[in-house]
């Protein structure tokens, strides 16, 4: 079994309950125990700061999945909720995001899939809820809560649980 961490984000829709669905589907579809899951933040957009305020969350799971074969199925999922990777522009709108950010200490480039996840120190809307479940975590060599100490985390907002 291996240790994922994974990104979870959304603008578009009730991306709340889209989260509260798309969970038990990844663990559903991958034969994953869920081993962590962190608030959802509110967070600005990135990249293209024309567009709603986005929705991420991370969680962890134990998968017996090999990564692309894990890609394969988020990918899946993402279609699942709306999303069209053909007709929407990069960083723009999107009903679900998710992203592979670490599966246990792999290190790869290949096309399509990139581990760990190769923006995943930029972003603090990343970094926020992957520092509330794995905070010391050691990813290609530095921690969430170091990383996110030099970064800006203006307007992100720590979301109270659905009832
Ligand atoms: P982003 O996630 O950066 O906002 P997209 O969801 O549009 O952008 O993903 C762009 C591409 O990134 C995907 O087609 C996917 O093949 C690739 N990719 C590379 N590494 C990863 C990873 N670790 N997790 C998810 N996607 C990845
Ligand atoms: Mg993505």
């Amino acid at each position: 079994m291996a240790s994922v961490l994974i990104a979870l984000g959304g603008n578009v829709g009730d991306v709340r309950a889209t989260f509260a669905k798309a969970i038990p589907m990844i663990c559903g579809m991958t034969q994953a125990a869920l081993t962590a899951r962190s608030s959802d933040y509110a967070t600005p957009p990135w990249g293209d700061e024309q567009q709603d305020r986005f929705i991420n969350a991370c969680i962890e799971i134990d998968t017996g999945l090999d990564p692309h074969a894990l890609l394969f199925v988020l990918h899946r999922i993402e279609a699942k909720f709306g999303r069209d990777r053909k007709s929407e522009r990069r960083w723009g709108p999107r009903p679900l995001d998710l992203d592979i950010l670490t599966y246990d200490d792999v290190r790869f480039e290949k096309p399509g899939l990139t581990l760990p996840h190769p923006r995943l120190f930029e972003r603090a809307f990343v970094l926020v809820p992957l520092a509330e479940i794995a905070p010391d975590r050691w990813i290609a060599g530095r921690t969430p809560s170091a990383v996110l100490a030099d970064l800006n985390t203006t307007g992100i907002e720590r979301l109270p649980p659905l009832t």
